[in-house]
């Protein structure tokens, strides 16, 4: 069963469009069940009814045609009940609904299942057939699994642009969105430039073919080249191989030939695919081939056609990498967003950026907000591969993303972003005040900072101090450590930059979507595993010399402060600061006066929650990560798309455990600061001055936003905003209470609430 599960969703999977997607599953399913038929309907919610949209058994002209409203019939039972109904004699429930078109009355009994989507109905999958049995357990679970399997497949063929098919006849054109997490603030309007990772086959986009003589040339000079890399590996094991591993060889290089693969690719070259597109197309179509055989040893050979693919492309894509063009407003797309994609765009082409996977708390979107780039993340239905060159409209606020928008849009999109440009403008005029509310309550803004723009931006908007450098950036654009003399230039910049301003250098923290090419972590569950400082004291040797680096930097600037990332408990404290005192010891006997730098910890895993008053006592100053703790204290992973809707920067347990650290930190005397996103969110930060923050840090960009709110809230009304917050138990309410009490008080203008608004986002 499960063989027969997996071939049908891959072949339904690979379908062009929504259309051969639901002929293929009636098809296959009514095959694998040898019932009489199988149909498909799917659910318009606009028009709130169900439409035949497939169908093997019934009269092939119904299809299109038959449709129900959202509770008729028993299709529309199983859609409302969102549970299977299996009846031996349809004709005799009560909500039997005769459609005569169909010719269903040959058949007796029925067998529907609901399709269901991330709680959302998408239709019903039926089965019927001719003699009157109930169908038995192993059907109904052998439907209900394949029904659960499919529904993601529909969804996606739905979004990827066949959705008008359910609504055919609706006349209004529809709008084709799709939804991710808000990355970035901000709008941009842009053409895509779909970036894909070198040699990954799923990833290459569909393009037309410009030159056919060209493309085939790129073609042949990669298959030669992978036949030589072929022979020459052969000939490199020909002495270790036994005789039938090696004939495995001759099998490769007969599939390269030029009248196997090689004459197929060129085939869709001619019928006017780009060279990587064809090879990724007969690629696939071999793939498929091999998976569905019942024999286990040529189902394997599947992995070998994809390994050959995936030479080729690098070949092909070695000829094509550097041909990357980037238009003036470039939307940035791809399946995972890296941190070097982004660096290869020039900045003055760079408008917006999308990914596939990731949320708004990964570090690509953290580095994006840093940059100003209006980011949507997590956009999982979105068909990239066909984006390439479409005019595109990213919502960074709602994190909805819009392909060839109708004009209508692109005229309301236009505006936004020229109220967005203006309302920057005017926050300019508040860079050299102070952060002070009307009530006069000083509250120091900081910021976050790892990239040189960072530095650039954050001077030139008046950051008071760095509340967080986060020093593995540097470590991340190189392919080696770097050594102590080049980390000591770089940190002697920073400090530098700021002096006399504070600056808090947070030492690596690597792990979790962090790593280093140079230094792979791999890890089932990295988040849990070895990160931070958990990696730095296990490497005493990496730490001794970042930290000597820093303390060397900040030779006669005295401006350095140490924070520790990831702690989890004292004996890690105690540790590391033996650490940072023996690299002081080190420093001094060179020769150097500096003076020992106050020490921090990042509270950003529940248990130093618990243990703040302890740890405030060994340290000189406490960081609140509420990235991460939010991610700990939810149980809910800050990359993962799927789950994105749970975290909540207003979950009670999240505003409580703040209040609870901010609390006891005080207790001790010691001063704590929020480096985490949260800080630089406008709303929350009224709610972070209330809750007794000495400083907030965020990244440069949202500075003047959150100094022009806290300008005009005092810390009165800010505490009666929180007190009244604190009373209720839901996230939602929380987030929706706070905008309207900030609606009321003024400043509404700054937390994107228009925008939310209108498309009911
Ligand atoms: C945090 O976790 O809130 C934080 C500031 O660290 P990072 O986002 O770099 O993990
Ligand atoms: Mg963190």
């Amino acid at each position: 069963m499960l063989t027969t599960l997996r071939n049908i969703v891959q072949e339904v999977s690979s379908a062009s469009d929504l259309q051969v997607a639901l002929q293929v599953i009636v098809q296959r399913v009514r095959g694998a069940m040898k019932t009489e038929v199988c149909s498909v309907y799917l659910y318009d919610p606009e028009k709130t009814s169900y439409t035949l949209m497939a169908s093997e058994g019934l009269n092939a002209s119904s299809v299109g045609q038959v449709t129900l409203a959202h509770c008729q019939g028993l299709v529309g039972q199983v859609g409302q009940r969102e549970e299977p109904i299996n009846l031996e004699d349809a004709a005799a429930h009560p909500n039997f609904h005769y459609i005569r078109e169909t010719g269903e009355e040959r058949f007796t009994s029925f067998l529907g299942v609901p399709i269901i989507h991330h709680r959302k109905n998408l239709g019903v999958l039926v089965v019927q057939q001719i003699e009157q049995r109930r169908f038995d357990e192993h059907e109904e679970a052998f439907l209900i699994t394949m029904s659960a399997q499919l529904a993601g497949v529909i969804a996606h063929a739905q979004a990827t642009g066949s959705i008008n098919n359910v609504s055919s006849s609706s006349s209004a054109p529809r709008i084709v969105r799709f939804r991710g997490s808000a990355g970035a603030t901000g709008v941009a309007i842009g053409d895509a430039v779909v970036i894909t990772p070198p040699a990954d086959l799923g990833a290459v986009p569909e393009q037309a073919c410009q030159d056919t003589d060209a493309e085939i040339a790129l073609l042949d000079g990669a298959l030669a080249a992978v036949r030589k890399e072929m022979r020459e590996t052969a000939e490199r094991l020909a002495d270790r191989l036994p005789a039938e591993e090696q004939a495995l060889f001759d099998v490769y290089l007969r599939m390269l030939d030029d009248r196997a693969l090689g004459q197929e690719i060129r085939d869709r070259i001619r019928a006017g695919s780009w060279a990587q597109g064809a090879l990724r197309q007969v690629i696939d179509e071999h793939i498929r081939n091999f998976e569905m055989m019942d024999d286990h040893y040529l189902r394997e050979r599947a992995a070998d056609v994809r390994d050959l693919g995936r030479r080729v492309l690098s070949y092909l894509q070695e000829g094509v990498q550097a041909q990357v063009r980037y238009p003036r407003n470039t939307i940035l797309i791809s399946e995972e967003l890296s941190p070097v994609m982004l660096g290869e765009v020039p900045q003055d082409a760079l408008a917006g950026l999308v990914s596939v996977r990731g949320s708004g708390n990964s570090h690509v979107a953290i580095l994006a907000r840093a940059l100003g780039v209006p980011t949507v993340m997590g956009v999982v239905d979105l068909p990239f591969h066909k984006l390439a060159g479409k005019k595109l409209i990213v919502d960074g606020n709602l994190g909805l993303v819009y392909s060839s928008p109708a004009q209508e849009l692109l005229d309301y999109y236009t505006e936004v972003l020229e109220e967005e440009n203006q309302f920057s403008k005017g926050l300019e005029a508040t860079r050299d005040l102070p952060c002070e509310t009307p009530d006069n309550y000083r509250i120091p803004l900081w910021v976050n900072t790892g990239l040189m723009t960072d530095t650039i931006r954050s001077l030139d908007r008046g950051a008071e101090g760095v509340g967080l450098y986060r020093t593995e950036v540097p470590f991340m654009v190189r392919d080696r450590f770097p050594s102590e003399s080049e980390q000591e230039k770089i940190y002697r910049h920073q400090l530098e930059s700021f002096a006399p301003r504070p600056v808090t250098m947070r030492t690596l923290d690597i792990g979790g979507d962090k790593s280093l090419n140079y230094f792979p972590i791999k890890e089932d569950n990295p988040f849990l595993g070895w990160r931070g400082i958990r990696v730095t004291l296990d490497h005493p040797e990496i730490f001794l010399v970042q930290v000597r680096a820093m303390l060397k930097a900040s030779v006669g600037l005295d401006n350095l402060r140490i924070m520790l990332p990831m702690i989890s408990s004292i004996f890690e404290v105690e540790e590391a600061q033996h650490l940072i005192h023996r690299a002081h010891a080190e420093v001094l006997a060179e020769g150097l006066a500096v003076a020992k730098p106050p020490v921090g910890v990042m509270v950003e895993v529940p248990a130093a929650v618990y243990i703040v008053r302890n740890l405030a006592r060994r340290v000189d100053f406490l960081s609140i990560g509420s990235n991460d703790l939010i991610q700990y204290l939810l149980a809910v992973d800050r990359n993962n798309p799927r789950v994105s809707d749970l975290y909540h920067s207003f979950h009670p347990a999240v505003l409580h455990a703040l209040q609870k650290v901010v609390d006891d930190a005080h207790k001790e005397g010691k001063t704590v600061s929020i480096c985490g996103e949260m800080a630089g969110d406008p709303a929350a930060a009224v709610l972070l001055m209330a809750i007794g923050f000495d400083m907030l840090s965020m990244s440069a960009v949202n500075l003047l936003k959150v100094k022009w709110v806290l300008r005009r809230i005092g810390m009165n009304k800010a505490k009666q905003i929180l007190a009244q917050l604190m009373k209720y138990d839901s996230a939602p309410v929380i987030r929706n209470a706070l905008e309207l009490a900030l609606c009321k008080e003024g400043v509404g203008k700054v937390l994107g609430i228009k925008s939310r608004r209108f498309f009911g986002g």
